[in-house]
């Protein structure tokens, strides 16, 4: 009889439509959580050659002002441009080109240089949550602008080396690839059923609690059943909101607590500043948000200690995404991880 925790099986995204490969048999090894010896990972509250911290000078030549919560700024180097450029239409099929226009910016969300969400109390991390609710209205609201997002790469795994604590939004004037399936996917569902795909994950994934990492009254995190990264987690809110913008007062706080939960359990599974990307994803600007249910997701790239890391090569460039861990166990692992953050215990006498 096929057993999930043993056999070999692939599992269906819904959102994306696409399938992940399941090896449990391969994790028949005990689980190897160890901490190991790194630097230590201490930075100064404020660096002097820091481009974010207040005050200091960007390579642009702008100077930050002296803020005190957060802060946003036109992205020095930016990947997409303002200002839409005509084009005519692809004369070949197998060449095709548009132009992309769009908005970046930068979002600082702490004047502290050394810290981290995961190191914020939860009512510092309102303002950063109220700030992407702002930027979203503006920038769903601007001319030309199709899809706004907000996303932190996180440690330089992800290939970011400025630790200060920030975030980019990239609005540009297409709806992006990801985007463009969960889009798909989740009006299909709404018309066909009446409700929200993640509705309806939700509700049966609270009802299970298997791959539940926490929970509160407005948003629950957990580790979706088709996870591809080892610890890949999802934020989804408890009533079906179409973006940010939405997201009224009790909600906010709602996602600020739970930003909180997830990120200090990510430090304490290996005791160390966690690697990540994170990003929401949300209605497209110019669409009424039918069917739409805003969500984070992050995607760690660690396997089994700080340093063991998961690469999508091999097999997964070519055939399809593999991952040895299952969902249900990863999920285990970060419900069991303590919520007060291993730096804020060593400090305590
Ligand atoms: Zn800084
Ligand atoms: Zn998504």
């Amino acid at each position: 009889m096929f057993d999930p925790k043993e056999n070999p099986h692939r599992r269906f995204n819904p959102l994306t439509r696409e399938w992940v490969l399941v090896s449990p048999h391969r994790t028949k090894r005990p689980w190897q959580g160890q901490v190991e010896e790194l630097p230590p990972d201490e930075h100064p509250a404020f660096d002097p050659g820091c481009y974010l911290c207040p005050g200091n000078s960007r390579a642009g030549g702008a100077e930050n002002p002296e803020y005190t919560s957060t802060f946003v700024f036109q992205n020095d180097f930016a990947a997409l441009l303002p200002g839409r450029v005509e084009s005519p239409p692809a004369a070949d099929p197998l060449f095709q080109s548009e132009p992309v226009n769009g908005i970046c910016r930068v979002i600082c969300f702490s004047p502290r240089h050394d810290l981290t969400m995961a190191e914020m109390a939860v009512a510092e991390i309102r303002p950063v949550v109220d700030c992407w609710a702002e930027q979203s209205a503006e920038l769903n609201a601007t001319p030309g602008i199709a899809y706004v997002q907000i996303f932190e790469n996180r440690g330089e795994m992800m290939g970011c080396s400025n630790p200060h604590p920030h975030c980019q939004i990239w609005a540009s004037s297409v709806v992006p690839n990801e985007v463009a399936k969960e889009d798909q996917s989740q009006r299909e569902y709404f018309e066909a059923h009446g409700r929200t795909l993640l509705s309806d994950y939700l509700e049966k994934e609270i009802a299970s609690g298997e791959r539940l990492v926490d929970v509160n009254d407005e948003f629950a995190v957990l580790v979706p059943y088709w996870a591809v990264w080892p610890f890949e987690t999802m934020i989804v809110s408890r009533r079906p909101v179409a973006g940010v913008d939405a997201l009224d007062d009790a909600a906010r706080d709602g996602l600020s607590a739970i930003l909180k939960s997830v990120t200090t359990r990510y430090d304490n599974l290996f005791r160390i500043s966690f690697p990540y990307s994170f990003g929401f994803h949300q209605r497209p600007a110019q669409c009424p948000g039918e069917g739409w249910h805003l969500h984070g997701h992050f995607y760690p790239p660690l396997l089994r200690s700080a340093t063991v890391r998961k690469f999508l090569v091999g097999y997964e460039m070519l055939a399809m995404p593999q991952r040895d861990i299952t969902a249900e166990s990863a999920a285990a692992h970060l419900r069991e991880a303590p919520e007060i953050h291993y730096r804020h215990l060593r400090s305590q006498p």
